[in-house]
C-alpha cells in the first residue's frame, strides 16, 4: 500500500472529474529547518507560530520572530504561507504570562489576547510583514474570531503595521487575511466574516469541542469528541454557504482534513482547500483522485439523515471501500 501511496507523491489532488483541490501543510508544531511535505504541497495552510513564544522565558522581538517567518516563508515561496497570529491561551499558556482562569478554553485565548495587547500583535504582524519582503507569498490569518468586531480591529491594526512600514521606507503589501471559524458564533456569522475578509479557514478542533461541548484534552470525556457528529458536518455546511454568498473560499485546518473518511464528505460540500499535517498528506491524495464531486455530494446527501458519529463513520467506510 505504502508504494502505492508513493507513487502519488508528484501527481495532482485531483478529482476524476478534474477538479483540483489543494493540499497544504500544517506547520509549526515543531521546530524543523525543513518540514517534510514541502515538494508534495500547495503552501502551507496553518503555520502556528506559538512555539517561539513558548520556549522562550519572554517574548521573542520582532527581528527575532522576523528570521523565524522568513524561514519558511523562503521554503515554500512562490506558494502562500498562512501564518495564524497567536493563538495563546486555552491550552496553550505561556510561562511568563501568566493567566489564571476557571474555564480557560472559554476565556483569554486568541485574539482575545493580543486585540488587549495592541503591542504583541503589533510586533508580530510587523515581523511577518518585514519577512516576506521579496518573496510576497504571506498570508495572514486569525485565529478564536467570534465577533465581526474583533476582525475589524485586527485589521485596522493590520493596516496600522502597514502604515508604520511605509512610513519607515519599507513598501511593504498588504496581505490577504483570513479569519478562523473555530467558535461556534462564527459559524452563523460566516457570511458576515466573509465580507471582511479574503478567506475563511475552520479549525475543526476546536470548533468540534465547542460544538458538543467536549474539551479536546479531556480523556474522560474522549469518546464524545467526534469530528464526524452530524452538527459539525451542519456547522461546516453554513460555513461554506455563508463564505460562497460573498465569493470567499473555506479553508479546512483542523485535524478532520488529514481524515480520509471526512475528506469524501468535504469534497462533496465544496470546500476548497485542505491543510494537514504531512503525514495525511498522500492518504488524503488518494481519497481525492478516487472520487468525482458528483459521486462526494452523493455520499454527502446519504449521510445527512444519519443521526450519529457512528452511522456517519460506517457510512464513509463504505465510501472509502468503493474508492478502494
Ligand atoms: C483548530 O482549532 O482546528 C486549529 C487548527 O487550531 P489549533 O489546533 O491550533 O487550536
Ligand atoms: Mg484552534
Amino acid at each position: 500500500l505504502n508504494s502505492e501511496l508513493e507513487g502519488l507523491r508528484h501527481l495532482p489532488a485531483e478529482t476524476t472529474d478534474g477538479y483540483v483541490l489543494p493540499l497544504y501543510l500544517n506547520t509549526g508544531l515543531v521546530t524543523e529547518s525543513r518540514p517534510v511535505g514541502i515538494e508534495e504541497s500547495a503552501g502551507v495552510g496553518l503555520y502556528r507560530t506559538e512555539l517561539p513564544f513558548i520556549v522562550r522565558d519572554r517574548f521573542p522581538g520582532e527581528d527575532v520572530q522576523m528570521k523565524i517567518y522568513r524561514e519558511t516563508l523562503a521554503t515554500f515561496a512562490p506558494r502562500p504561507v498562512t501564518i495564524r497570529t497567536l493563538d495563546i491561551g486555552g491550552d496553550k499558556p505561556l510561562p511568563y504570562f501568566p493567566v489564571s482562569e476557571s474555564n480557560p478554553f472559554l476565556g483569554w485565548r486568541g485574539i482575545r489576547i493580543t486585540l488587549d495587547h495592541p503591542e504583541i500583535f503589533l510586533t508580530q504582524v510587523r515581523a511577518m510583514l518585514r519577512a516576506a519582503i521579496g518573496l510576497e507569498n504571506l498570508q495572514i490569518l486569525l485565529p478564536m474570531i467570534s465577533t465581526v468586531g474583533e476582525v475589524d480591529d485586527a485589521l485596522q491594526l493590520i493596516q496600522r503595521a502597514h502604515d508604520e512600514l511605509w512610513d519607515e521606507g519599507l513598501a511593504v503589501p498588504m496581505p490577504p487575511v483570513g479569519a478562523m471559524v473555530e467558535v461556534p458564533a462564527a459559524v452563523y456569522q460566516a457570511e458576515s466574516l466573509a465580507k471582511r475578509v479574503q478567506f475563511l479557514s475552520v479549525g475543526t478542533n476546536d470548533l468540534t469541542q465547542y460544538l458538543l461541548a467536549v474539551d479536546r484534552n479531556n480523556s474522560h470525556v474522549a469518546e464524545l469528541y467526534d469530528e464526524l457528529h452530524p452538527a459539525v458536518l451542519r456547522a461546516l455546511m453554513e460555513v461554506v454557504k455563508g463564505a460562497r454568498a460573498h465569493g470567499v473560499e473555506v479553508s479546512i485546518c483542523g485535524e478532520m482534513a488529514g481524515d480520509p473518511l471526512a475528506v469524501v464528505l468535504l469534497v462533496g460540500m465544496g470546500v476548497h482547500s485542505l491543510s494537514m499535517s504531512a503525514g495525511s498528506l498522500l492518504r488524503v491524495k488518494a481519497v481525492i483522485r478516487g472520487l468525482s464531486r458528483a459521486r462526494a455530494k452523493e455520499w454527502l446527501a446519504s449521510v445527512l439523515p444519519l443521526e450519529d458519529a457512528a452511522s456517519v463513520r460506517r457510512r464513509l467506510l463504505e465510501a472509502i471501500e468503493e474508492i478502494g
